[in-house]
């Protein structure tokens, strides 16, 4: 037996591990499990090249818990210790690392979850739930003796020889009167699923049921009472962690379904299929692993529960990959595994990181190559998805550069017949039809069908295309293509009549003199609200209704652009709702109100044609709307 001073100048190590590692107390047991599996690794690995004799058949981590004497234990059958080994690596190395974290974090809060494996406080970790810790262990070297270590917390400890059966290390922690949640079987398995569901080496916890179809048949093969076989109960170890995840394979290896089924893996609660995935496999220049799946989106930003994960050879470290993937891969799902991500640092550190910065490069770009296989190898497909990852691919393009410049050639643009062009294709189709005066290329859109019907049925009869834009990330994917494309300009179909909006030669003459006009437009601008509408009057087409209600782009992107708090633009906001009221001069009803000889007559018939150009707008409501209906009633009597 020896008895020893863990080699440290800080003598309270311990109420500093605990203080500041507070919030983070459950890890001590990712940590625990993940050098149980280190030795179950180490050993395989020493076997495969002859360096060791000792068994690899059923190589496996076990824990348990025995609630009367309060001990959580975890068992491995790996490579084990001898006592130099324990002096060595738990007591000496250990604790310089423990001590380097003292020193440097005394007078600050750290993340726990970042600073643990960083210094090397894996095992001490476990003095964050337990008042004392115990290591049996026999090294897999011919010849070991076996021994056991014990230390209270205080950094005396002692060690003396023992027997152990078998070859790895049995780590008990006597857990401590405020963790004694860590004695839960509930806990410990919510917290094996959390850390360990994919680590490379089974972990066995407990046992469970299980139904098996047992073969009762005799000798012969003989049915016995009517039967061959017989539903049987039997007690099988409960096995929490699935050691070979899809992402370790070879994705040659794996069927569409495999795909699926590990997304039900990852997230057990989600009941709807991803759109596509894309298996990561990168060697060089760094080592990263892992598959990403496109989950239905919809139209808006949904609060995501499903986030990706991130881990560190199979063992879990986050789901919050904010700095390590750009924002908008954050909406994907799936795994990333990656030795190479400093996770045991600081998140500020990791910004500045040159490796992530390159993984994030990387993740991107084939995401986008996804994107675009998919698009080039079953447009159909692609189109059909077009809706559900529409979201992803505008976010991308407007935040990263290097994406927009991939997705330009797969990005589509709907318009109202429902039809998909590449941003390309469009500037063909519309580039002999859409140009004004200045041979600068017009983009017709629309944010509502329904709202702006009557506008897209005038452009559409004229042979114009209208792309649909509503949702809400559109305003800004506008605001960026008109930055991208050059010589275009992007037009809301209700910014202004048809014929203004997309300049023809040959204009229609006017029927209304400047003189008649000038006689109409005050009787007009009698009735509606000054400074809300200004009163054009424009030759259209007599098929065109009398009077349209238009809302000039550039004020309506201000005012849309401050409603949604953009900086700076509180002016526009509190600008009134300009609109633009066009009197139709070459339509029938005009000329009638203009020969109106009745003076009232006149005023009711102008009030009548306005209202009717404010409900095409959706703009008429409240008493206008009743007293409306009430006056079309009495012109019908
Ligand atoms: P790290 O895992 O980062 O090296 P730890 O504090 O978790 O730091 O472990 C310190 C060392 O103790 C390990 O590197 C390993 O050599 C040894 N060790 C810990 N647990 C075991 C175990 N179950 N079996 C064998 N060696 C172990
Ligand atoms: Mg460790």
């Amino acid at each position: 037996m020896s008895e020893g001073k863990i080699n440290v100048q800080t003598e309270n190590i311990f109420p500093i591990i605990k203080k500041f590692l507070y919030s983070d107390h459950e890890i001590f047991l990712r940590e625990l499990v993940s050098n149980a599996v280190d030795a179950a690794q180490k050993l395989k690995t020493l076997a495969s090249i002859g360096e060791s004799t000792a068994s690899t058949d059923k190589l496996q981590v076990e824990v348990v818990i025995n609630k009367e004497a309060k001990t959580l234990t975890i068992k491995d059958n790996g490579i084990g210790m001898t006592g130099e080994e324990i002096e060595k690596y738990i007591t000496q190395i250990a604790f310089s690392g423990a001590e380097e974290f003292v020193n440097k974090y005394k007078d600050k809060t750290p993340e726990a979850n970042a600073i643990i494996g960083h210094f090397g406080l894996g095992f001490y970790s476990s003095f964050m739930v337990a008042k004392s810790v115990e290591i049996v262990s026999l090294s897999h070297k011919e010849g070991s003796v076996a021994v056991h270590w014990e230390c209270d917390g205080s950094p005396d400890y002692k060690m003396e020889d023992t027997t152990k059966a078998t070859n790895g290390t049995d780590i008990i922690l006597h857990i401590a009167e405020d963790s004694e949640e860590f004695l839960e079987e509930y806990r410990i398995g919510e917290l094996l699923k959390k850390y360990c569901k994919f680590l490379p080496i089974e972990i066995k916890f407990g046992t469970k049921k299980e139904y098996v179809n047992e073969d009762i048949s005799d000798e012969e093969g003989e049915e016995i009472d009517g039967k061959e076989k017989e539903n049987k109960q039997i007690e099988v170890d409960n096995i929490i962690n699935n050691p070979t995840p899809a992402w370790t394979k070879k994705p040659a290896d794996l069927t569409d379904e495999d795909y699926k089924k590990f997304y039900r893996e990852l997230y057990p609660m989600n009941f709807e299929d991803p759109l596509f995935h894309i298996h990561l496999n990168v060697d060089y220049p760094f080592n990263l692993t892992g598959i990403l799946y496109f989950p239905k989106l919809k139209r808006s930003f949904e609060l995501q529960k499903d986030k990706i994960q991130l881990y560190c050879n199979q063992v879990f470290v986050t789901d919050s990959v904010e700095n390590i993937v750009p924002d908008f891969l954050a909406l994907l799902q799936g795994v990333i595994d990656s030795p190479d991500i400093p996770l045991n640092v600081s998140r500020s550190y990791l910004q500045s990181d040159g490796n992530v910065k390159k993984i994030s490069a990387h993740i991107t770009k084939k995401v986008a190559d996804k994107l675009e296989e998919i698009f080039k190898n079953d447009r159909k497909d692609f189109e059909a998805k077009w809706e559900d990852i529409k979201v992803f691919v505008q976010y991308g393009m407007l935040s990263e550069d290097k994406f927009y410049d991939k997705a330009k050639k797969f990005a589509l643009l709907k318009n109202t017949a429902g039809e998909y062009s590449t941003l390309e294709e469009y500037a063909e189709k519309v580039k002999p039809t859409q140009t004004d005066k200045d041979k600068k290329v017009v983009y017709l859109y629309t944010t509502n069908v329904d709202e702006q019907h009557s506008f897209i049925e005038t452009a559409t009869e004229r042979g114009y295309d209208v792309i649909v834009f509503d949702s809400p990330i559109d305003s800004h994917y506008i605001n960026h293509l008109e930055q991208k494309l050059e010589n275009t300009s992007f037009i809301r179909v209700d910014a202004d009549t048809i014929d203004k909006i997309i300049k023809k030669e040959d204009a229609m003459p006017s029927k209304l003199s400047e003189k008649e006009q000038d006689t109409l437009k005050p009787i007009v601008e009698g009735i509606v609200t000054k400074d809300k509408f200004s009163v054009v009057f424009e030759s259209l087409s007599e098929k065109d209704a009398p009077m349209i209600i238009t809302k000039p782009e550039f004020m309506r992107r201000m005012k849309d652009m401050s409603a949604m708090g953009g900086g700076g633009m509180q002016f526009y906001g509190s600008m009134p709702d300009m609109h633009n009221l066009v009197v139709n001069s070459n339509h029938p009803l005009i000329s009638k109100i203009l020969n109106e000889v009745d003076a009232d007559k006149q005023k009711q018939l102008t009030k009548q044609t306005i209202d009717l150009a404010m409900l095409s707008q959706g703009l008429l409501k409240g008493e206008e709307l009743t007293k409306f209906i009430k006056r079309s009633v009495e012109l019908i009597d």
